[in-house]
């Protein structure tokens, strides 16, 4: 059993962190691939690592005096350098990093340095081998991740290496100088260190429990997600329950691996186990895995008697709205109307050319727009199983006095949207979870 195991920041925010996490590590001898972030938030008001790095690099671009700053950053890691008790010593690279500050080396590298470091002090602490990401994680030239020589570098690296600390975040570009992914990238080197490595299991740990089946912020105490799919977590996540840095799915995915989302503040939780597909799975009475919603969408609706029959009619109206630069999320239709579901903030400035070129295109008989609508879809893989889950719906929303004013089903049967009015938004997302979790 091979296992990679990616530690956001909260949980190496402090010595006391860290001395969680390598309790986790030794735990299990499979547990032989550390990716660490950089040292997040101790407290709600406290500031991560990485922001503190991209606040210093700022004045230093500005040849402003940038030593305070940089020696608060130095304190964070001597802080947890004495609580664990270490001999290490990071002032030779805080003199190489304060240089290359001066030396205006970028944005990127600047970023990097939170979770390089954690990485070396993670490894000493551990007794694992450092390996520096910028050795064996690639970008393209333009811009891109070089997925092909980042699995051959590192494959072939931590091959013969029964252990070693990989930081996430970053790697190098074709000139040797340094890239970063996006925030919350290191999720991403984990994914990808899971690939080079074929592991058994990416364990992804922060410091919640799993997934939740809805946003605690509207359901109190919602319960975990046990499995989810990768295409459930796709719905979900677009829907806007942010677990996962996106490009962390791909590698991970593409290998059939399992992803685990654990809790390093309570290690004993099984967290949410993400994958392709869960074989011999009974059929549950739970068949909804989560529900998540967005708010803030307008509906164009076009009617136009005959129009099912006209030929390019569709095509035609989807070009206007392609012509405006606006992304049309879904499509709900009957056989003389045809609504066209766009997130408000894109369509707000082009929404009266975009219904004026329409008109002049098919001359409908009726365009109407209806603006403040939220979205709420409840995601689950055996829906397609059961009958009569949209009734359930349906009904569990009527009883609550809730107007549903659009409805669409994914073809694959994984999702029920309802769009409903931004007021019915909250109430919308716990009817659900009351009549299909509880
Ligand atoms: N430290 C980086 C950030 O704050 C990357 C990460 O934590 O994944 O975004």
């Amino acid at each position: 059993m091979r296992k990679v195991v990616k530690f956001g920041g909260s949980s190496l925010a402090s010595a006391q962190q860290f001395e969680k996490v390598a309790e986790i590590v030794h735990a299990e001898a499979s547990r032989r691939y550390v990716v660490p972030s950089a040292p997040g938030k101790r407290f709600r008001k406290d500031t991560k690592v990485t922001d503190m790095l991209y606040g210093c690099y700022a004045l230093a671009e500005q040849d402003e005096d940038f030593s305070e700053n940089l020696h608060q950053i130095e304190e964070r890691y001597q802080e947890i350098i004495d609580g664990l008790s270490l001999t290490l010593s990071l002032a030779d690279e805080f003199a190489v990093i304060e240089k290359n500050f001066r030396a205006h080396v970028g944005k990127d590298y600047a970023a990097s340095r939170g979770e390089y470091l954690n990485g070396i002090v993670m490894a000493a602490y551990l007794g694992y081998e450092f390996v520096d990401a910028a050795q064996v994680v690639f970008f393209k030239e333009n811009g891109e991740f070089d997925a092909v020589k980042t699995n051959e570098v590192l494959g072939e690296r931590l091959q013969n290496m029964e252990n070693a600390v990989v930081p996430g975040f970053y790697g190098a570009n074709p000139d040797g100088s340094i890239r970063t992914f996006s925030r919350g990238g290191s999720d991403i080197t984990g994914s990808i260190v899971a690939k080079a490595v074929h592991a058994d299991v990416y364990e992804n740990w922060t410091d919640v429990s799993g997934i939740l089946m809805a946003d605690p912020r509207i359901v109190d105490d919602p319960d975990t997600i046990e499995r989810i799919t990768y295409n459930e977590l796709r719905e979900l996540s677009y829907m806007g329950a942010q677990v996962l840095h996106e490009g962390a799915v791909f590698p991970v995915r593409e290998k059939n691996i399992p992803l685990n989302i654990r809790n390093t503040n309570e290690p004993d939780h099984p967290g949410t186990l993400i994958m392709e597909r869960f074989a011999d799975e009974e059929i549950s009475d739970r068949f909804i895995t989560g529900i998540a919603g967005r708010k803030n969408f307008s509906i164009i609706t076009v009617s136009k008697t005959g129009m099912s029959s006209q030929m390019g009619s569709l095509r035609q109206m989807l070009e206007v709205f392609e012509k405006h630069g606006v992304c049309v999320e879904y499509t709900p239709s009957g056989i003389d109307s045809v609504s066209f579901v766009a997130a408000a903030d894109k369509a707000k400035d082009r929404i009266y050319s975009i219904v004026g070129e329409i008109r002049d295109a098919l001359s409908p008989d009726n365009i109407q727009i209806t603006g403040g609508i939220s979205v709420v879809a409840a995601v689950g893989r055996q829906m397609a199983f059961k009958p009569g889950t949209s009734g359930r719906i349906f009904a569990a929303l009527g009883k609550a006095g809730i107007n549903i004013r659009m409805i669409s089903q994914g073809p694959d049967e994984l999702n029920i949207i309802v769009g409903v009015n931004n007021d019915d938004f909250e109430s919308c997302v716990r009817v659900l979870y009351n009549s299909f979790v509880k």
